[in-house]
């Protein structure tokens, strides 16, 4: 018989679940990947044609197979440090996908570009935007991040352009040279766009309640040896503060982030979150030093302002001719649309700790009821497992989650 998988979403993480099924499977199987973008691995992180916009992760943390961390490095014929365009990693995605498909004889894959809008898990099968109905024996949610919210009151602008999706194809076309942009959000996204913009003479200022920027990469030595244990996520930033070398700390906690985070009680993960979640954000996630040092000339020549306060107050100054929103996820929005809001309210699927992503099991990914037992082929990958695992948004971990969940699904 064969076995039929579905995936939603042909983001980064659907198609390298896809890769690690195909290269796995030894059973006759048809893989449908259900993502309404045309071209598979671009998401929201690399659909960007821009050349300017660069991967925040050195090349040689790329690679799509954890056992040969220089793969991407080698594909894209540059230094394991180096910063490729973004786009290329789609490319690099879609073109080893592609010899794997080439090379199986047991897996067929389709894309169905289209939107999934409805899920039923018993029996299973998607509904997708006309109506057509996929029948399946396993599903993987590979939707990424719940997009961003529009505040209420960028309605109020009559006059005022607002961006509300600053990715999204020809978003920026209309604002030009000598326009005053307030960008709302001061994190990776806005660094991007106010380069994009301020490179074509816009006069950019970035707003957020903190005014906190992403730090920039640079090289470290040896990693740290880590504690025994961290008691509490005290522990843990206070060990980070007596290293010699922030960056190298962070290294050396990444792999095992995931495993302290679910050391913790749910009241000290919210401790963390309160704590130190900003900081940890701009330290973990940082701009390749290219970036930042085209960023710094930028404020130092007063075409990109970063400001700490209440962009609302300062759309509604009038002195700004756009406002681009580069706020991040909305995690409340994620269970209240399709394709995820009927499988919320019938208890199938119900948030993550601290509202982050879906609740799911922290080795499998597999979707957790509202009474905490799996659901039967209900898998998944990315960020949605957030709040699970709390390191669970970038390539390194969603690679090894995609094999580990390929190893499951047909190992
Ligand atoms: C701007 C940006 C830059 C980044 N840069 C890096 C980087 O350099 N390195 C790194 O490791 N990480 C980076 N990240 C982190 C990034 O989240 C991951 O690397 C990875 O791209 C996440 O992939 P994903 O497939 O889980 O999610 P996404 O990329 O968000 O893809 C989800 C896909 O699901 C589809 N989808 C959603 N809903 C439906 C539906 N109902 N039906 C069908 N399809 C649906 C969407 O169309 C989308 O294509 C970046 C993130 C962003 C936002």
């Amino acid at each position: 018989m064969t076995r039929r998988l579905i995936i939603i979403g042909g983001g980064a993480g659907g198609v390298l679940v896809a890769l690690h099924v195909v290269r796995n499977s030894r059973e006759l199987t048809t893989l449908t990947i259900i993502e309404p973008q045309q071209r598979l691995g671009e998401g929201v992180a690399y659909s960007t044609q821009d050349d300017t916009h660069l991967l925040n992760v050195p090349a040689e943390g790329m690679s799509a197979y954890s056992d040969d961390p220089q793969h991407f490095a080698a594909w894209a014929g540059c230094a394991p440090d180096a910063f490729v365009a973004r786009h290329r990693y789609a490319a690099y995605l879609r073109s080893e996908l592609a010899a794997a498909v080439a090379a199986s004889n047991t897996v067929h894959v389709q894309h169905v570009c289209d939107t999934a809008v409805a899920i039923s898990p018993d029996p299973l099968h998607v509904t997708i935007s006309t109506g057509t109905v996929i029948d399946g024996d396993a599903l993987i949610l590979a939707v990424g991040n719940a997009p961003p919210t529009s505040p209420d009151w960028v309605h109020n602008f009559a006059t005022t352009r607002v961006v509300n999706d600053p990715w999204a194809p020809r978003a920026l076309d209309a604002i030009g040279a000598g326009d005053q942009v307030l960008c709302i959000g001061t994190g990776l996204t806005f660094v991007d766009i106010a380069l994009s913009l301020a490179r074509r003479g816009v006069r950019v200022t970035g707003v957020s309640r903190h005014g906190l920027l992403p730090m920039a990469h640079a090289g470290f030595g040896a990693l740290p040896a880590l504690p025994a244990a961290f008691a509490t996520p005290r522990a843990v930033l206070h060990w980070i503060r007596t290293q010699p070398d922030w960056r190298a700390a962070l290294g050396a906690l990444r792999p095992a982030t995931q495993h302290i985070w679910q050391g913790f009680t749910p009241r000290q993960q919210a401790q963390f979150l309160r704590l130190a979640r900003r900081h940890w954000d701009i330290h973990r996630h940082r701009m390749s030093a290219a970036v930042a040092h085209e960023f710094a000339h930028m404020q130092a020549t007063d075409a990109i302002v970063v400001r700490r306060g209440d962009g609302r107050q300062l759309a509604e100054s009038g002195a700004f001719d756009a406002v681009v929103l580069c706020t991040g996820p909305d995690d409340a929005a994620l269970l209240t649309t399709p394709p995820l809001l009927a499988l919320a309210n019938a208890g199938v699927i119900c948030p993550g700790p601290h509202g982050m992503g879906v609740d799911t099991d922290a080795v499998s990914g597999q979707v957790k009821d509202v009474a905490g037992s799996p659901v039967a082929g209900l898998f998944t990958v990315g960020p949605l497992r957030r709040g699970t695992l709390w390191e669970s948004t970038a390539v390194p971990e969603i690679r090894d989650q995609a094999e580990q969940l390929a190893t499951l699904l047909v190992g």
